[in-house]
Order: structure tokens, then C-alpha cells, then sequence
């Protein structure tokens, strides 16, 4: 009998009747009780050998999360003087931007004619078409075309591929620590802090002492192991944008299913799975194999016998919303240009024209860890305003906010978010070049 087998057997076994292993082996079986009538059996559960962790680094700033909100994160916090590090599982930067083949990079303006988004939103736009596949948008060049503006928004699509390599040179060149192939696993906590993040990788298990740290997995992990209130969706879609190939040309396939405009609505008649459940995240991923298969048959059909190759799948699994942090200030929709004494940043609205959000730095921060701040699409924003800001120009903005501020942070007031001075940080990050413009506030 296989080995496997003859081991989840014993555990099941164990579990019912009782037992607990040697605990010489350091771990034990934990007894359950017996299940109500109808309710569903409790897991069994193994408990961990205590073990010392060797310590792989102390950094001022510790970034989970290589993708955009991650990368402008860890450079902002470089060039505020910040020694940084930056862990990602995957092997490449650039999160669902590049790994996700997720290639237009949304407005920068408010779809009236205003840029609202500069700073490092605008840096790592024009940095995503540097290599010249797509050119920056006419109007929106120095001494553009005011009137066109206005219906013409500031976005580009780029080529993933060149942007994994020029966001890998960008944060190399900032000399932020980089560690691939490197998942962050859990916190050690004091007090009201994070002393050390856990990460696993080749190396084994280790510690890394950290000053501060920025939660920009996208999925609000760190911010769930420090104990911090989060919000989990079970609404997202089989979705995976890829490429094909003909033999001549390469084309890009937005493949997704329909998602509601308000992330919190369940669609009905397709199947929805949650971004922070091992069991769903492969069931997504699955189901999204299968979208892309049907849509391989359906262009072959359309191409009548002529060529069509998958080229280029996604590598990393396509939700949108997953878990976010619940902090001290939530973002909703109703706060369209609604002004934040604490404002970090600002963003328009991919979906429309005309919404301006204020970013407050209370919606990046939370209430049990005091050197914890978040970046990107698990920020602390509800509803149709979680759907505004998890865009790849609005992480890039939150992302140099959580950077800039968790160096100063811990330059100045022994690595507090709660003790920062926001006049101070805000006159940081405008001299970044940061929009932080009261004038839109309505
Ligand atoms: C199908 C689809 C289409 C989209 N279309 C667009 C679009 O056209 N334009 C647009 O602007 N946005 C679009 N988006 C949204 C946008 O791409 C993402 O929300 C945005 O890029 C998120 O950036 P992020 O840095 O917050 O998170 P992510 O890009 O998710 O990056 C998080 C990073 O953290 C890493 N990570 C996660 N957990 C751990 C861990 N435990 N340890 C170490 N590393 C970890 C991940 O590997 C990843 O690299 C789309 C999203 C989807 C799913």
C-alpha cells in the first residue's frame, strides 16, 4: 500500500480513537472530541516541534510581494536612506502585471483631462514601455494637446516579458535586497510589533529581523498572521489572460469570465472561489485552464484550420480580490473626492470618468501592529472602492506611500506608524513628485 495512504489513514484512525504520537518524535496528534450529530468532523491537528530559527537578515524595511505595489514600495523606501528587502515566491517581479500577462496599465488622469497619478505611478507607466513596444500616449506628453486630453486617458499597454527585466534592473539599481523564490510563512510578534517576518526557501526556514514591514502580497498574508482584522471574498471568476501564436503573430487573449462591478456581489451561474483557500486557489486555477482551453478551440474554429499555438500562459493565478486589511480608515465609494487630512496619494477611476479618490494613509495601516503598513490590492478600501485602487496604477501609489513612509518611519520615531508625522511625509512624498492636490476634492 502506498506510504501516503497507509500515513492519512493512521492519522484518521489516531484522531478518532484518540491517540497522540510519541511525543519523543516532538509532534503530537491532537484528541477530538466526537462530532455533534450532523456537524461537520474537526480537523486533526499536529503540533510543531519548537525550533529555533536562524536569523537571515535585519533590514529597516521588509517588503512581502514583489508585484507593482511591492517593487514601488521597496525602491521608495531606498531612496529615503532605508536599508530594504524585498521577498518574492515567484522568480520574476511584477506580480499579475507580468506573471498574469495583466498588460494595460490603467489612467493616470481622472478622464476629464487632469493627471491625478505621477510620482513613481508615472515612472514605473513610462518604465513598462521603455523598451519602445508602445509609445507614451501624444497628448499626455510635455506640451500635449490640452483638448485631446480630455477624451484620450493616459495608459499604455506594454510587453510583460521586458518589464519583468526592467523592474528586476529598477529595483537592482536601488539596491534593495532581493530574495526570489522565498515565501513569506508567519510574524514573530512583541508587543505591539513585528520583530521578525518567517520566510521559507531553499535555504530552509529563517527569521528576518525587520524595522518595519510592508504587506504587499496582494493577499493580505502578513496582515493576517499579525493578527490584523481582514476581509475575505469568496467572488472571484476563472480568469487568465494569455497569448497565442500563429506562426507569424502573437496576439493577446483577455480570457475571463464576467465579474460584477461591485466585488462584493457573488455572480450567479459560474463558479466563484476565495483567493486565501489552498483547496480554492488550485480549483481556480484549474477552472481557469479549462476557460483557456475552450478559448484555444473557439479561435481555432474562427481560424478554420489555420494556426493557433498557446504562447504564453499565465503563471500566477488570476484574482482580483482576495483578502484585504480591515485598518484604521476603509475606503468607500462615497469618498469620491472626498478629502483625507492624512492623504498619501491620489487615484481616478479606470471604470469612468471623473471619480478622484484621496488615499489616506489610515486605509494602509492597521490597529494591532504598529510597524505594519500594506500596499496594493489588499489596502484597506470596500466594495467598489476596493475595485478603484487594486489597479496597477494606484498600486504603484500606494506603494511608494508605505515605502516612503516606513522610512521615515524608522529614521524617525523607532519605526511607529501611529507616531509619524503625516506633514512630513506628505511633504516627502510631494517633492517625490507625489499628487496630493486638495484642489480636487469636491
Ligand atoms: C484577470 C485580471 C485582469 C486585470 N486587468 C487589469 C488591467 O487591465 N489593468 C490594471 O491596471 N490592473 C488589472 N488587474 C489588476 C492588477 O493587475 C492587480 O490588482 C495589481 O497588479 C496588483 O498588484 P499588487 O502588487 O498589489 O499584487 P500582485 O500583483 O498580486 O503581487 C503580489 C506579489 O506578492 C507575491 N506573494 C504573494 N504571497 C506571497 C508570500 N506569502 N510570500 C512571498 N511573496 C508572496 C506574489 O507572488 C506577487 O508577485 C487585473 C487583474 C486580473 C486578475
Amino acid at each position: 500500500m502506498d506510504r501516503r495512504v497507509q500515513r492519512r489513514e493512521f492519522l484518521h484512525m489516531s484522531a478518532a480513537g484518540g491517540v497522540v504520537l510519541g511525543a519523543a518524535m516532538g509532534a503530537g496528534v491532537q484528541a477530538q472530541p466526537a462530532p455533534a450529530d450532523g456537524a461537520p468532523a474537526a480537523r486533526p491537528t499536529l503540533r510543531e516541534a519548537e525550533r529555533s530559527l536562524p536569523v537571515s537578515g535585519t533590514y529597516d524595511v521588509v517588503v512581502v510581494g514583489g508585484g507593482i505595489a511591492g517593487v514601488a514600495a521597496a525602491v521608495a523606501a531606498a531612496r529615503n536612506g532605508a536599508s530594504a528587502c524585498l521577498l518574492e515566491r515567484e522568480q520574476g517581479l511584477g506580480g499579475l502585471a507580468t506573471l498574469g500577462n495583466v498588460v494595460v496599465y490603467l489612467p493616470l488622469c481622472d478622464g476629464h483631462g487632469n493627471q491625478v497619478i505621477a510620482g513613481m505611478g508615472e515612472e514605473l507607466l513610462k518604465l513598462s514601455v521603455r523598451d519602445g513596444f508602445n509609445p507614451l500616449p501624444a497628448c499626455w506628453l510635455p506640451n500635449g494637446d490640452a483638448e485631446q486630453r480630455r477624451t484620450a486617458r493616459y495608459q499604455v499597454t506594454f510587453n510583460p516579458a521586458s518589464y519583468v527585466l526592467d523592474l528586476e534592473e529598477w529595483v537592482l539599481q536601488s539596491r534593495v535586497k532581493l530574495l526570489y523564490d522565498t515565501r513569506f510563512c508567519d510574524v514573530l510578534r512583541a508587543g505591539d510589533r513585528i520583530h521578525a517576518v518567517v520566510v521559507e526557501n531553499k535555504s530552509g526556514r529563517s527569521a528576518i529581523v525587520a524595522g518595519c514591514v510592508i504587506d504587499a502580497s496582494g493577499d493580505a498574508d502578513v496582515c493576517a498572521r499579525a493578527g490584523e482584522r481582514t476581509v475575505s471574498l469568496r467572488t472571484n471568476v476563472a480568469a487568465g489572460w494569455f497569448y497565442t501564436h500563429d506562426r507569424k503573430q502573437v496576439r493577446l487573449v483577455c480570457n475571463s469570465e464576467e465579474f460584477p462591478r461591485d466585488p462584493r456581489v457573488t455572480p450567479t451561474g459560474i463558479r466563484v472561489f476565495a483567493g486565501d483557500d489552498a483547496e480554492d486557489v488550485t480549483a481556480q486555477i484549474l477552472a481557469t485552464r479549462v476557460l483557456i482551453r475552450e478559448r484555444l478551440a473557439k479561435l481555432r474554429a474562427e481560424a478554420k484550420g489555420g494556426p493557433v499555438f498557446p504562447a504564453v500562459l499565465p503563471t500566477v493565478a488570476g484574482f482580483r480580490m482576495t483578502r484585504r486589511l480591515e485598518g484604521r480608515v476603509v475606503l468607500r465609494e462615497e469618498d469620491n473626492r472626498h478629502w483625507f487630512e492624512d492623504a498619501v496619494g491620489m487615484t481616478g477611476d479606470w471604470r469612468s470618468a471623473g471619480p478622484v479618490y484621496f488615499l489616506p494613509l489610515g486605509c494602509l495601516t492597521g490597529t494591532v501592529n504598529d510597524n505594519l503598513i500594506t500596499a496594493g490590492r489588499c489596502i484597506s478600501a470596500d466594495g467598489p472602492a476596493w475595485d478603484v485602487t487594486r489597479v496597477i496604477p494606484t498600486c504603484a501609489v500606494t506603494g511608494e506611500a508605505a515605502g516612503t513612509a516606513a522610512a521615515l518611519a524608522c529614521r524617525t520615531r523607532a519605526g511607529s506608524f501611529s507616531r509619524l508625522d503625516v506633514a512630513v511625509l506628505q511633504e516627502h512624498l510631494r517633492r517625490q513628485g507625489v499628487l496630493i492636490d486638495r484642489r480636487f476634492a469636491g
